[in-house]
């Protein structure tokens, strides 16, 4: 599978909650495809908010923007 490019690294990013290094995941909303990875990704639900998170912390939950871990 070829590596996809971001600009923002969540493998070394750090949760702005719980401070967890490498537990950010991208969220993917809609149903996941028989390939989904859930390593990789977080399902999102098909429940669109006003404000769709785009990243989220698998250890304490928390959703958010890229903008706002680094
Ligand atoms: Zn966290």
């Amino acid at each position: 599978m070829a590596k996809r490019k971001s600009g923002l690294s969540l493998r070394t990013a750090s949760c702005p909650s719980c401070g967890a290094v490498g537990s950010m995941r991208e969220i993917v909303y809609g149903m996941p495809g028989r390939d989904f990875d859930f390593d990789k990704y977080i399902v999102g639900g098909c429940c669109v908010t006003e404000v769709d998170p785009d990243i989220g912390c698998v250890k304490c939950d928390w959703r958010g923007m890229c903008g706002e871990c680094s």
